[in-house]
């Protein structure tokens, strides 16, 4: 199991990556967001152990840009705030749990291990089946979304159609007609209203605040445009 520590504090650091070490997991660690993007791009990990407060780019900066970039590790946030909006807003960038500083080992260990645990079997998805939409990733095969807060939906054959349709058309004005064309083909005789409530449906999973989208935007007297 390859972990990825990304902590700027050196006691913390070494604390941590002692006690996976003895634990038999492989630890890179890197001391800010920079270092620890090149190196998502450059390998797989197993699990995240991402600090909020680096210098430069936050905790929350690196994990949002990960998730854009399209990784799908389980990030585990690590934040030295107990307080409710920090924790509100390592999940909506896209952390899978978080734990409050100072933090026991036994509690660190234990969390890794049930995200590993969670992970697994979804980790190995060709990207091709995994697509991101939004704050969600979506695994097509098993017609799964999975939101920021690691929530599990089950879609239909329709709406899996749609992200599909939304991922692979990032920053294009889609029409209802052409969403319409994609989705339903020659299916019964659905209206553009039925675009609407799908979209409104997957908002509710995809965007941080669905009465603000910042991913699915309407095109007014058009359709749709997806931003990831
Ligand atoms: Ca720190």
């Amino acid at each position: 199991m390859r972990l990825l520590l990304v902590e700027d504090d050196q006691l913390i650091g070494t604390m941590v990556r002692l006690n996976l070490s003895q634990e038999g997991y492989e630890i890179t660690w890197h001391k800010n967001g920079e270092d620890a993007l090149v190196a998502l791009k450059a390998s797989r990990y197993d699990l995240i152990l991402l600090d909020i407060g680096l210098p430069g780019r936050s905790g929350i900066e690196t994990a949002r840009a990960a998730r854009n970039y399209g990784v799908g590790t389980p990030i585990l946030m690590l934040t030295a705030r107990d307080d409710v909006q920090s924790k509100v807003n390592a999940l909506d960038a896209g952390a899978d749990d978080y734990l409050t500083k100072p933090f026991d080992m036994a509690e660190l260990l234990a969390r890794v291990r049930a995200q590993i645990r969670r992970s697994q079997g979804t980790l190995e998805v060709p990207t091709d089946r995994e697509v991101t939409l939004g704050e969600a990733r979506v695994d097509l095969e098993r017609r799964a979304l999975q939101t920021a807060h690691g929530e599990w939906h089950e879609l239909s054959d329709k709406e899996a159609a749609l992200v599909r349709f939304l991922a692979r058309n990032p920053g294009r004005a889609l029409s209802r007609a052409d969403i319409l064309e994609e989705v339903w083909g020659m299916d019964a005789s659905p209206t553009e209203r039925t675009v609407d409530n799908f979209i409104v449906r997957l908002r509710r999973w995809v965007e941080p605040d669905p009465e603000q989208p910042r991913h699915i935007l309407t095109v007014r007297g058009w359709g749709y445009r997806y931003e990831p």
